[in-house]
């Protein structure tokens, strides 16, 4: 995948600016790249489609060549999509015994992520842990976790032999009640593909304990069918989460990213090795590194932009000082407030500014009324914008309606101009080194 985005992206940068036309290009190579990664066609095809949107028209950062601001466009959108809610370690296991079911094909990593999972709320958590391993088919696969159980120090179901899986699972739960647990992962047996007893026994179970949190585990390896067999459990138990194993090979993760953007399920944790310490909670940053293979380049995006935005707000900063403070500056907050979705820009940096924030926070400016705002500011001319004080009646009416709106929005939006302004000159006498100083330290 990497080799097949260098090339795109190598003969981007030979271009000066990011046309439609380039990114779509380099997009159609995406899209390959991705179903060469294993994920899905539709998945893939909505995750294009997307990024086009957004990287379409988007300013390319000083120092970085638009083939590097794709990457970094891609990267971001491959994260955003691998995000779950939430901490993904953080497992359902208040009101204990707490039940835990581990479901998936057989050869996916069941046993061993029980294992590793009854380790980690023992050792990190400090929960008293039982496991049960419902694996009747094969006498060997009960053997595998009570060996497991006494390596990691964690009890385990004593067996019975000739028990069914959903006998198992109450015997489990009553044992657990009456043991003093706080949690009991229930190890299913798998199939080598989904058939419908083996639906029809995990449903039961399900049904038996119901379960806190219902994982599903999957072989990283495995392509396409990942995404079959999530959805397929999904629908007869409902998964809370998607635990991806052989992460530790060369996996490029695409499957887990079908699978999310599929089913919406988050994924929980990745395991990279047999040992029982080798899991991991998902880092979505990890995997999209994986899927690109270009986590230098947008390293290399991410220090430039850090970089702009600290010399922007120290410009600001100066001019700020000296008193200045017109259209193009409020602008440049207003965007900023956008991208931060709050009121937290370097305004709510300054003593006083916060709360000025606070209050336009109060009087229900949000994204929607930012970007009018900035619409606003768009329409006045370069004159108008370096001094507002040239608005008036007339000039007032074309830039309302250049951006749509009305001469009352406007108004606004210069009286919040003049209010801050006054509000930098009142700082900016404070002298140098005051408090603008102090407040962005
Ligand atoms: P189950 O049939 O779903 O219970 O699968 P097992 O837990 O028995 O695992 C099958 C094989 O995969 C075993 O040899 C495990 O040691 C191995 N395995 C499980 N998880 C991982 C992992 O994260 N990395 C590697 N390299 N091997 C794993
Ligand atoms: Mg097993």
């Amino acid at each position: 995948l990497s080799d097949r985005l260098s090339g795109v992206f190598d003969r981007l940068t030979k271009q000066g600016a990011l046309s439609e036309d380039d990114v779509k290009t380099a997009l159609r190579e995406v899209r390959v790249a991705l179903l060469e990664a294993d994920v899905s066609l539709p998945v893939a095809r909505d995750f294009v489609k997307k990024v086009q949107e957004k990287a379409t028209g988007q300013a390319v950062t000083k120092s970085v060549t638009p083939g590097q601001q794709v990457v970094k466009i891609v990267h971001d959108e491959l994260v955003a999509v691998l995000t779950g809610e939430g901490d993904p370690g953080a497992l359902k296991i208040d009101n204990p015994p707490a039940p835990i079911l581990m479901v998936g094909l057989q050869g996916g990593g069941k046993t061993t992520t029980t294992g590793k999972l009854a380790k980690r709320l023992k050792d990190r958590e400090g929960k008293r842990v039982l496991m049960a391993s419902l694996d009747v088919y094969r006498p060997a696969a009960m053997d595998q976790l009570a060996i497991l159980g006494q390596q990691i120090g964690v009890d385990t179901l004593p067996i019975v032999p000739g028990e069914k899986p959903v006998d198992i699972a109450r015997r489990a739960k009553t044992q657990a009640s009456l043991g003093g647990y706080d949690v009991y992962l229930l190890d299913t047996a798998g199939r080598l593909q989904i058939d419908e007893v083996l639906m029809q026994e995990v449903e039961d179970v399900s049904k038996a304990v119901s379960p806190r949190e219902t994982l599903l585990v999957v072989d990283g390896l495995t392509g396409q069918v990942a995404v079959e067999v999530a959805q397929e459990f999904d629908a007869k138990v409902g998964i809370t989460g998607v635990v991806l194993t052989r992460m530790d090979g060369d996996g490029r993760g695409g499957a887990a990213f079908s699978m999310r953007a599929v089913t919406g399920k988050p994924i929980r944790f990745v395991g990279l090795g047999e040992k029982m310490d080798a899991l991991e909670t998902f880092e979505p940053e990890r995997i999209a590194g994986r899927i690109l293979g270009m986590g230098d380049i947008v390293a290399l995006v991410e220090k430039a932009q850090d970089t702009i935005e600290a010399e922007q707000a120290e410009r600001m900063m100066r001019r700020f000082q000296k008193g200045q403070f017109n259209m193009n500056d409020l602008r440049m907050q207003l965007e900023q407030m956008v991208k931060m979705g709050g009121m937290e820009s370097v305004m709510g940096m300054m003593p006083g500014m916060g709360k000025m924030a606070k209050q336009m926070e109060g009087a229900g400016v949000d994204d929607k009324m930012l970007k009018r705002q900035i619409a606003l500011i768009d329409s006045m001319t370069k004159r108008e914008r370096a001094n507002p004080a040239l608005l008036q009646a007339s000039r007032k009416k074309r830039v309302a309606r250049g951006a749509g709106q009305e001469v009352s929005e406007l108004n606004k939006l210069l009286k919040m101009h003049r209010q801050m302004s006054d509000m930098m000159k009142k700082m900016g006498k404070m002298g140098k080194g005051g408090m603008l100083k102090q407040a962005m330290k």
